[in-house]
């Protein structure tokens, strides 16, 4: 009998979790399974704040796909997806093209801009290990040269972060804890250096338990940073950026700007002709495509509704694992033509937020913690995701184990 082609774009949480479930559920002879990606690594996602600060070199946040993955099972192809042609059951690469008979999309997210002037052109955004590598050498170039120069141009030590949500706020804590020895390192005052972020919802980390909020915020104000609440990012330019409060327009000059204030999926879904909501499909329970039942989506272009609030889940680390791990159960189920597909349930323990290595906030199993307890629980949560992906032995190669 032909074995089916199962194929999986993406090795992100989603792609991954996909990956090494469905190879530990079937036989080598039941399917043929192939994974591509951009690059030869993962990177967790999740410490992608850490690399662009640079509390964390890039290193220590990806790992070679070929660690985790059965190649007696798994064919891996490095290469960029530009396309899927649904009715063709084909997907077009950057250097050749698949066929499938099962697809899983795990392409991820990308920074949402809204169509705001410039900051395609001057801003960066926490995406990648590249965009992370780019984000800390600009921040130190900003630093060297302003004491090269002449002529002190003090908005070179200013950085701007436009968004104080998960992202905007996890970048902070590591920024404002790698200052002071940023600024021995350059030879820079600490008072000439400001980091700004700019939200424009009427408080940081919306819709976040309030206590906690008013907590982070303290505690970054305590390390220099300014918080410009209800005010937003209205344009990008090669000098800073112009916001809003009401009536009232402000240019701040910066040096940098981290644009952290929204994310979409992929493109590949929208220049594929889904239907789709910012790049993000609406799947059906068992994480299908609506008309498509050969194609699942996991992860950042996915999108679930949460039937308590009638809104979508917001896209995360924990559902994209949560959905490559059912993905993985349901593609088995289809593989062999036994068993019934599962519908997805998120099982949501809880969200945590860092302030840096030592610092953080969090709500899990709906009990509040901050300062160490919440910061040691963060590792905790770092360190279980390697563990679900590669086990134990990836845990002691990557994992974190500077608690305190
Ligand atoms: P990704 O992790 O984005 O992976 C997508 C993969 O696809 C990547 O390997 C990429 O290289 C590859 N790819 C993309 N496009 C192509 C293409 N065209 N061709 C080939 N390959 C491609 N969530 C939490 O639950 N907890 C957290 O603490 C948390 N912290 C975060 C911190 C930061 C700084 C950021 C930015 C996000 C954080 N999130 C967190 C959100 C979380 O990281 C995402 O929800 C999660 O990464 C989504 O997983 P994914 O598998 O869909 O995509
Ligand atoms: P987000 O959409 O959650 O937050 C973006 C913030 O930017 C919002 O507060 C919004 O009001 C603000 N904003 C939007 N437009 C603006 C403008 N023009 N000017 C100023 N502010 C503006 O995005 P995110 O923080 O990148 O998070 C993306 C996803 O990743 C979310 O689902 C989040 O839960 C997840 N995440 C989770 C963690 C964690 O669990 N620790 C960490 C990072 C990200």
């Amino acid at each position: 009998m032909r074995k089916p082609n199962v194929v999986i774009l993406g090795a992100g949480y989603g792609g991954l979790m996909t990956t090494v479930r469905l190879q530990k559920l079937i036989g080598v002879n039941e399917a043929n399974i192939t994974l591509v990606n951009k690059h030869d690594y993962h990177y967790e996602t999740t410490w992608l704040h850490e690399a662009s600060a640079g509390t964390l070199h890039h290193d220590r946040v990806r790992y070679p796909i070929s660690d985790v993955i059965d190649r007696n099972k798994v064919k891996f192809i490095q290469d960029t997806v530009t396309k899927i042609i649904p009715n063709e059951k084909k997907v077009l690469l950057e250097n050749g093209e698949l066929t499938y008979d099962y697809l899983v999309i795990a392409l991820g997210f990308e920074s949402e801009t809204f169509g705001i002037k410039g900051l395609k052109e001057y801003a960066f955004s926490i995406a990648n290990v590249d965009a992370a590598r780019q984000i800390r050498e600009h921040i130190e170039y900003q630093f060297a040269t302003y004491n090269a120069e002449e002529e002190k141009k003090e908005e070179r030590l200013t950085i701007v972060v436009g968004g104080a949500g998960f992202t905007g706020i996890e970048f902070l804590g590591e920024l404002a804890n790698r200052m002071p020895e940023l600024c021995r390192e350059y030879d820079i005052d600490p008072h000439k250096v400001r980091i700004i972020c700019v939200e424009a919802a009427p408080t940081a980390l919306p819709g976040f338990d309030p206590e906690l909020v008013e907590y982070a915020v303290s505690q970054l104000e305590r390390k220099g940073v300014e918080f410009r609440i209800g005010t937003a990012i209205k344009e990008c330019t090669p000098d800073g950026i112009i916001v809003a409060k009401g009536d009232d327009v402000e240019e701040i000059k910066a040096g940098t700007v981290i644009w952290a204030a929204g994310v979409r999926g992929s493109r590949v879904i929208e220049e594929s002709g889904f239907e789709a909501a910012r790049a993000r499909i609406k799947v059906d329970p068992y994480l299908r495509v609506p008309g498509h039942e050969d194609i699942f989506v996991v992860g950042d272009c996915s999108l679930v509704i949460d039937e308590e609030t009638n809104r979508p889940y917001p896209p995360t680390a924990q559902i994209a694992m949560q959905e490559g791990q059912l993905c993985a159960k349901n593609l088995a189920v289809l593989i062999r033509g036994q068993g019934e597909l599962e519908p997805f349930k998120p099982d949501i323990k809880g969200t945590v937020c860092s302030l840096g290595h030592d610092d953080a906030i969090g709500v899990v199993f709906g009990k509040k913690l901050w300062g160490a307890k919440a910061s040691f629980m963060k590792k905790v949560i770092d360190n279980r995701a390697l563990y679900l992906i590669g086990g134990s032995s990836l845990v002691m190669k990557k994992g974190k184990f500077k608690f305190f």
